[in-house]
């Protein structure tokens, strides 16, 4: 079987071709200029300029790709990764999977494993798809292999229908949240500057990276989407898992469920949060929070 592979993040393409080279013998990627496939099994890599980012513009050269003869496409799931993947998979006519973290085939037919009813359980299923994006956080990724892909550059032609008209740089690097060991979650109820900012204060003592669920990263933008644990958002494994001022909804407890010692602060004693936590402490986490830090500075 031929595969395609796409991802605009580096750290997720490293994810997408260890699961393909793990599963494919002929797998082709199409990433940035400053990506290095060959650790992975690539016969032929594609690089597109970066800076142009209309999805559009990169979904019909994907698709023009596809349509020479690959058998499937992966797509790292990031947020244009997934815009993109769907936006193929319109442009060829072909069914789509989303954030599946394992694939495979009995009697030429192909098998995922995914998410269903938004996380509340794992179902592996028959599927007809040809695009797929990956889960990010779900694969570990293995530099263990060797090849020397041919490098062609991915022609993007078409009239753009978005204009890049400037950008911004991030205050600081994107971090990788499933390598923490410690990761301090922010929660819609400490959602707010100051909440913020012991959340910083408690992460800074403890060495850990903060992390947060979904209204206070994609909704409020307090957080980088890149930190952001759940469904959407990555699924994380660290030795230990602070939640503050989260409720513990399904789609948040896929990304963190398998955390070592899970440790949750909120108010509402009755928060889903607690049936998942090895520690729990109930009470305000403005009040919480600056007692915590007290004790481990001192
Ligand atoms: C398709 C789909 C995908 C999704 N993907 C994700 C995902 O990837 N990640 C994700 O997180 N969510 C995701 N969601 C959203 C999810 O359903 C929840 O809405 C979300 O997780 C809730 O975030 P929260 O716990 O921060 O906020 P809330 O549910 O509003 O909870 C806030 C909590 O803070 C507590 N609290 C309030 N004030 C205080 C205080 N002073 N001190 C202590 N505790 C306090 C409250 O008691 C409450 O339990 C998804 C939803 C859908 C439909």
């Amino acid at each position: 079987m031929k595969v395609l592979a796409f991802s605009d993040r580096n750290e997720l393409m490293d994810e997408l071709l260890t699961f393909l080279s793990e599963r494919f013998e002929h797998v082709d990627a199409v990433h940035g200029s400053d990506y290095d496939p060959s650790k992975y099994r690539v016969e032929r890599s594609f690089v597109y300029d970066e800076m142009i980012y209309d999805p559009w513009q990169i979904s019909e050269a994907l698709a023009s790709l596809f349509r020479q003869g690959y058998d499937l496409a992966f797509f790292g799931a990031s947020v244009l990764g997934r815009e993109v993947a769907a936006i193929v998979s319109h442009l060829t006519g072909t069914h789509m999977e989303s954030e599946i973290f394992d694939l495979g085939f009995s009697d030429g037919r192909t098998i995922v494993t995914r998410y269903f009813f938004g996380g509340r359980t794992v179902i592996k299923k028959e599927t007809t798809a040809k695009v797929f994006t990956l889960m990010p956080g779900s694969v570990e990724v293995k530099k263990a292999w060797q090849s020397s892909p041919e490098k062609v550059k991915l022609n993007l032609s078409g009239i753009p229908r978005t204009r890049l008209i400037e950008t911004v740089n991030k205050e600081k690097a994107s971090v990788d949240i499933t390598k923490a060991e410690i990761l301090v979650a922010v929660g819609r109820g400490i959602a707010k500057p100051e909440g913020l900012e012991l959340a910083k204060q408690l992460a800074s003592v403890l060495g850990a990276e903060l992390a947060g669920s979904r209204p206070v990263c994609q909704d409020l933008h307090l957080l980088d989407e890149d930190r952001q644990v759940g469904l959407s958002g990555k699924k994380v494994h660290p030795k230990i898992y602070i939640a503050v001022g989260i409720s513990g909804q399904i789609q948040h407890l896929v990304g963190m469920r398998d955390s070592k010692i899970v440790i949750a602060i909120n108010k509402d004693k009755n928060a889903p949060i607690f049936n998942e936590a090895d520690y729990g402490i109930v009470g305000d986490a403005f009040k919480v929070l600056p007692l915590l830090i007290q004790k481990l500075e001192g």
